[in-house]
């Protein structure tokens, strides 16, 4: 593995950083705490910050020679609303927050390339690093380009950079086109008319009209969308009723929708909406359809791919980087690769036995409540931005 000496030698006093991080934890647009510290280290080496973008964001901006290219890192920051299980020294002071994805690491991973970069200003041009808010479901990255992250930093790509628990140490893993779906949100409200539950015929039941809809709904994904399109509809709240002697008024479902391309997304939203309208109307009820676009699909470049790989490659052999087969989940980071050419890639977190004493029970994933980002990872994730940026700005213009 060819990791960068000096990062290596600093990785203790990132992990220091990291640990510290971990254990103040902050939500969405409340990273106040964390981005105070991510423009202290910054500042302390000579890194100038831009404070401000999307609520909370840094932006350090690493200079060097007379070239205007530029290239962008980009590393999220915030914790998840969750009660952390560790009672390792550096667990979460912050009832009900934790840091459960690892952006902690991410953060840690961005300083230590940041502290070599302002010292070894082996490239001519810039490098942003982009130290972004609110992954888990504020949509920062949209809210860093609503405030004008690529006017006022020109950049020619961005890249982005996930832990990934079960991929080894010492492993990357990255593929070209949708790496992460999109995500929306649905409630559909059915009003019927209510009764008592012994003469249904006085009133219109809505939870037998609701049953159909469940079971339809199901019908996009086996029989309208192709076979070899992905898509998930999942209902995941249905609720009517309070008693057992009453037929609800109302019934009301709410659920979530993944796709990987906006055709699909398009197509889905649409049946859906045909078959809540129709079927109410075929039982003389009334329809309210809500339908929530959040993220975009994560979608890589593939040049900006092919170039990550490579840079991968260059630093654990061309056998440690692996190709991503896409998830489900969705990131953000969407945003900026519509905004931008570039590539969301994988970094592996091993399979949990760096865990030390005071874990819960392992090995875990992201989003479980003992999870925790594993240090090993910073001088291999730091090298990989370094290099990546170096390699970037030394290769000619497109
Ligand atoms: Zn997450
Ligand atoms: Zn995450």
């Amino acid at each position: 593995m060819k990791l960068i000496d000096s990062i290596v030698g600093q990785a203790a006093g990132i992990a220091a950083i990291r640990r510290d991080i971990h254990a103040h934890p902050e939500l969405c647009f409340e990273e106040v705490r964390t981005a105070d510290l991510v423009a202290a280290k910054l500042t302390e080496w000579g890194i100038p910050i831009h404070r401000g973008m999307g609520t909370t964001g840094v932006v350090g901006i690493v200079k060097n020679g007379s070239s205007s290219r530029a290239v962008g890192l980009r590393a999220d920051i915030d914790a998840l609303p969750m009660q952390e299980f560790n009672t390792f020294p550096h667990a979460s002071r912050h009832q009900g927050k934790m840091h459960a994805c690892g952006h902690d690491g991410h953060t840690a991973m961005l300083l230590a390339a940041a502290q070599h970069l302002a010292k070894n200003r082996h490239f001519d041009g810039t490098v942003y690093l982009i130290f972004q808010p609110a992954e888990e479901g504020g949509g920062g990255a949209r809210e860093m380009i609503r405030d004008g992250l690529f006017e006022q930093f020109p950049m020619e790509a961005v890249f982005g950079m996930h832990n990934w628990p079960g991929l080894p140490v010492g492993c990357f893993a990255v593929s070209e086109g949708p790496v992460m779906a999109s995500s929306n949100e649905f409630k559909i409200t059915i009003r019927g008319k209510g009764s008592h539950a012994a003469l249904p015929h006085m009133g219109t039941d809505p939870v037998p009209i609701a049953c159909q809809m469940v079971q339809a709904f199901q019908t996009i994904i086996s029989r309208n969308k192709k076979p070899v399109d992905a898509g998930v509809i999942s209902v995941t709240m249905v609720h009517a009723g309070e008693a057992t002697n009453v037929v609800p008024d109302s019934c009301e479902l709410q659920g979530t929708v993944r796709t990987f391309t906006l055709e699909v997304l398009d197509l889905i939203e649409q049946r859906m909406q045909a078959i809540a309208e129709n079927i109410c109307a075929a039982f003389d009820a009334q329809c309210e359809f809500e339908f929530v676009r959040n993220y975009p699909p994560t979608v890589n470049h593939p040049a900006e791919t092919a170039f990550a790989r490579e840079v991968m490659a260059g630093i654990v052999g061309a056998d440690n980087v692996r190709l991503q087969e896409p998830t489900m989940g969705a990131e953000d980071f969407a945003y900026m690769l519509q905004a931008r050419p570039g590539a969301y890639c994988f970094i592996g977190n091993g399979d949990g036995a760096h865990r030390e004493i005071g874990h819960g029970a392992g090995p875990c994933t992201i989003h479980n409540p003992s999870y925790d980002f594993n240090d090993e990872l910073i001088p291999l994730g730091a090298s990989y931005w370094v290099r990546l940026a170096e390699a970037w700005l030394a290769r000619p213009a497109r």
